[in-house]
């Protein structure tokens, strides 16, 4: 059996103060909650304060991005260390929005502004070694946009993301560390959720990938989340198709109850 993982990621959100009056608020609601690996990603001005104000609560922390190099000259990059030595377990990797593959959020950015989120599947892969390296768990999100979907190429991104992902990465690192996050980018902050059975397909394809590249024993064992307009509402019946093992939450974890809600779904 696969652990189920909850994270919420607070994306731009959060200063360092509402950020800890949501741990206090959060750690009771989850408190003895073992059986669910549960994360929250502060922005990285409040990493610190998050990770300490969970300490012994069972309530990891992710930072939402990483730099490749651990130190140096790089201005306003944050690297795996600097990550670790912050308190955080976990990093997201690839997320639509560091890809610049915006769902409804695009509305005056010029493709110029766009393309310097850039995280491209190699930039992808650069910072899944780093992460590892380090010793962090890397979150690494994939998904299609809406175009894609619409062209019937939603399958052929997911096993290109994950098999660009994961160039170089032992089977070993693969088994024990790496999660996904089946993001579907037209999912992310519209309302509008993937079917359960089509989030769970999906998510089987990720695994097949998986397998096609490792095997089915290190397949069987990656932890694959879904992630976009996931609630408490719909939470349940995604997180009980069989190969869904836990869920990245945006919008839904602002607020603690509603993110407990999640987790207790788990
Ligand atoms: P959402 O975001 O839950 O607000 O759709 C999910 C994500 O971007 O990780």
């Amino acid at each position: 059996m696969r652990k189920k993982i909850i994270a919420g990621n607070w994306k731009l959100n959060k200063t360092v103060s509402e950020a800890l009056a949501f741990a206090e608020a959060l750690a009771p609601l989850v408190a003895g909650k073992d059986g669910v690996d549960i994360v929250i990603c502060p922005p990285y001005t409040a990493l610190y304060s998050v990770s300490q104000a969970f300490q012994g609560t069972g309530v990891a922390t992710a930072a939402q991005g990483l730099f490749w190099k651990p130190s140096g000259a790089y201005t306003s990059y944050v690297s795996a260390p600097l990550i670790l030595d912050a308190g955080a377990k976990y990093v997201l990797i690839g997320h639509s929005e560091t890809r610049g593959r915006f769902g409804v959020a695009e509305e005056g950015l010029t493709p110029d502004l766009l393309k310097a989120f850039g995280e491209t599947d190699s930039g992808v892969n650069v910072k899944t070694h780093a992460a590892l390296q380090a010793g962090l768990i890397p979150i690494v999100c994939i998904g299609e946009t809406l175009a894609e979907r619409k062209d019937g190429s939603t399958d052929a991104i997911v096993r290109d993301q994950v098999t660009k992902a994961l160039d170089g990465v032992s089977s070993d690192l693969v088994r024990s560390q790496l999660i996904f996050a089946y993001e579907p980018v037209w999912a992310i902050g519209t309302g509008e959720v993937c079917a359960a059975d089509e989030a769970g397909r999906v998510c089987g394809v990720v695994r097949k990938t998986i397998e096609s590249l490792y095997g089915a024993d290190v397949a069987n064992a990656v932890r694959i989340q879904y992630g976009g307009s996931m609630k408490p509402d719909n939470a349940a019946e995604l997180l009980a198709q069989e190969h869904i093992d836990g869920g990245l939450i945006g919008g839904a974890s602002l607020k603690p109850a509603d993110f407990a809600a999640i987790v207790a779904a788990a």
